[in-house]
């Protein structure tokens, strides 16, 4: 109900006494007052506060944790950053989500991550037992065994590279090939091994494909949330 808002002076000098504060020390506005502003968007149901602060937030979205932008996603009613966020989060491990941050970033979401999780996992999988058809280079003397070190190689060396639970190097897929050039290929001769570190480079892993499956999973999840200029006048501060 309208009585319930405090008078619009009040939020003007509010608002300008945050905008002194934070002018006067030559920085941009701080987390803490980027929230407050969101709330008080939600709360004046000011779009044009509300899309200030969205854009600010987005400028400095790595200040914030990617649960609690999603969070601000469905509290706000804002797709603004939500595919970012949610790509930030699905290259991620989810066994550090906590039950209280699930329920922040709504189960729908957390159940779209899972199912994306589940494919990079076969995709990374897949990648790690399939070597990628050896190309020989015109020197080559010996195709059998150079195909044969490549893979035991590849096998070796990849699949550390990329399984590590604890650091996959699977999102920086140039950093993995510089690793697994460092490799011994055995028989492999250098115009071969030269000729494939070009080509793995090329592939990078299908990434580009990942990528656009997570992209089109959160276009999915984020269309469910109704996008609103103003905000919901029953929200506390
Ligand atoms: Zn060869």
């Amino acid at each position: 109900m309208a009585g319930r808002r405090p008078h619009y002076v009040f939020s003007v000098a509010l608002l300008i006494l945050a905008f002194i504060r934070e002018v006067n020390k030559f920085k941009p506005f701080g987390k803490p007052v980027l929230l407050k502003l969101l709330n008080l968007s939600r709360y004046f149901l000011s779009p044009s506060l509300k899309e200030f602060t969205l854009k600010e937030i987005h400028e400095q979205c790595f200040c914030f944790e990617a649960v609690e932008l999603l969070e601000a996603c469905y509290k706000h009613n804002t797709r603004y950053f939500f595919k970012e966020v949610f790509q930030r989060l699905a290259e991620r491990s989810l066994s550090t989500l906590t039950i209280n941050e699930v329920e922040r970033i709504r189960i729908s979401t957390y159940i779209g991550l899972v199912m994306v999780r589940e494919r990079i996992t076969e995709h990374i999988h897949c990648i790690v037992t399939v070597p990628p058809p050896v190309k020989h280079h015109s020197n080559c003397t010996d195709i059998v065994s150079c195909e044969f070190d490549f893979k035991a190689v590849w096998w070796n060396v990849m699949g550390r590279l990329l399984l590590d639970a604890h650091y996959s190097m699977f999102w920086i897929p140039e950093d993995a090939v510089k690793e697994f050039e460092k490799s011994s290929f055995g028989r492999m001769g250098r115009g071969c091994v030269m000729t494939m570190m070009d080509f793995i480079r090329l592939k990078q892993f299908g990434l580009d494909v990942v990528r656009e499956r997570i992209s089109a999973t959160a276009n999915d999840i984020a269309s469910h949330i109704t996008e609103i200029d103003g905000g919901d006048e029953s929200e506390d501060l």
